[in-house]
C-alpha cells in the first residue's frame, strides 16, 4: 500500500528524498471518489516519471453550491487501495486547515479563458480550482502534473496559470476515459439512480450525432440546435451549454476547423454532467 501523508512537511520530505535519488516526480491532483479515469492519470504519471503522487482533497472553494459539496462522494479507504494498485507511490490527503489555514487570503484568477463555458455557469469555480492547484504544485514541486481532458477547460486554465506564474512544472493532458456505455467517467455518476443513468448515457450519443451531422455538412448552428432539442427530449433538466469552441483558445467557432471541439454541460436532477469531443476525431 502506498504511504499516506497529510502535512506539507511530510510531503516535502518525501519529495526531497526522491529528488536526491534523481527521481522524476509526477503529481495527479484529484478530489477522490476514484474511478478508472483517475487511475489512468496515475498510470500516465508512472509512465512519464519515476514516482507518482496523487493528491486527494475535496476543495470547498471550487463548489458553487453547499449542497453539491456536502453530497460530493467520499471513500477514503477505497481510494487509498485503488491509487496504490494503480501504482501511486504517495497519497497526499491534506485536511482543510492545511490547505486553508485561518487568515488564508490569496486567490488565483486566470482571466478570459475562465469566463466561458463552466466559468460562466459556475461563477468563481475556476478561481477555486486555480488557487488549489497552484498550492498543490508549490507544495509538492513535481516535474510534471497530469490533468484529464474530461475537464478540458480546466486543463487549459492550469496550463495558462503555470505559464503566467512561471511555476516550473510541465502540465500534461490525459485522454477522457468513458464507461462501457459511453458516459464519461465522473465521481458524480455514483449519484445517478438507474433511471437517471439511462438519461445520462444519451449525452455522448447526442454529441456523436451532432458531430456526425457536422461531418456530413450540416452547419454548426443547425447541428447544435438539433443537439439541444435532443437533450431536452432525452430528459435532461437543464443544459448549461452545448457549444463548439477552439481547443486552443476556447473561442467560439461557427465553421469547421482542426481545433473545433464540442463542449456540453447538462443537469439531470441536481447532478451536473460535462463532456467534450474533438470533432476531427469523430470523422469516419
Ligand atoms: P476530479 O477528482 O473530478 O477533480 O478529477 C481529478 C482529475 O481527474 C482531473 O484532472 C480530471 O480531469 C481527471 N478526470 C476525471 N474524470 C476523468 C475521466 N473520465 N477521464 C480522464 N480524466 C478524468
Amino acid at each position: 500500500m502506498a504511504n499516506v501523508v497529510k502535512t506539507i512537511s511530510d510531503l516535502r520530505a518525501r519529495v526531497q528524498t526522491w529528488r536526491q535519488n534523481g527521481d522524476q516526480i509526477a503529481l495527479v491532483p484529484t478530489m477522490g471518489a476514484l474511478h478508472d479515469g483517475h487511475l489512468s492519470l496515475i498510470q500516465l504519471g508512472k509512465a512519464k516519471a519515476d514516482k507518482a503522487i496523487i493528491s486527494i482533497f475535496v476543495n470547498p472553494t471550487q463548489f458553487n453550491q453547499a449542497e453539491d459539496l456536502q453530497h460530493y462522494p467520499r471513500q477514503e479507504l477505497q481510494d487509498i487501495e485503488m491509487a496504490s494498485a494503480a501504482g501511486a507511490d504517495l497519497i497526499y490527503m491534506p485536511d482543510i486547515t492545511t490547505m486553508y489555514p485561518t487568515g488564508h487570503a490569496t486567490k488565483v484568477m486566470v482571466e478570459h479563458i475562465s469566463s466561458a463555458l463552466c466559468g460562466h455557469a459556475r461563477p468563481g469555480h475556476f478561481d477555486g480550482v486555480a488557487t488549489i492547484v497552484a498550492k498543490l504544485l508549490l507544495q509538492s514541486l513535481p516535474d510534471i502534473a497530469i490533468f484529464g481532458e474530461k475537464d478540458f477547460q480546466q486543463l487549459l486554465i492550469i496550463k495558462t496559470m503555470v505559464r503566467d506564474l512561471n511555476i516550473p512544472v510541465s502540465i500534461i493532458g490525459a485522454p477522457l476515459i468513458r464507461d462501457t456505455d459511453g458516459l464519461a467517467l465522473s465521481s458524480r455518476n455514483t449519484r445517478l439512480n438507474a433511471n437517471e443513468r439511462e438519461i445520462a448515457k444519451r449525452l455522448p450519443v447526442i454529441m456523436q450525432d451532432c458531430a456526425a451531422a457536422i461531418n456530413s455538412g450540416t452547419s454548426f448552428s443547425e447541428a447544435l440546435a438539433a443537439g439541444r432539442a435532443a437533450l431536452d427530449d432525452a430528459g435532461f433538466d437543464q443544459v448549461d451549454y452545448f457549444e463548439i469552441r477552439s481547443s486552443d483558445t476556447l473561442e467560439a467557432m461557427s465553421s469547421p476547423g482542426k481545433t473545433a471541439r464540442l463542449f456540453a454541460a447538462a443537469f439531470i436532477g441536481d447532478t451536473r454532467l460535462i463532456d467534450n469531443i474533438l470533432l476531427e476525431e469523430t470523422k469516419p
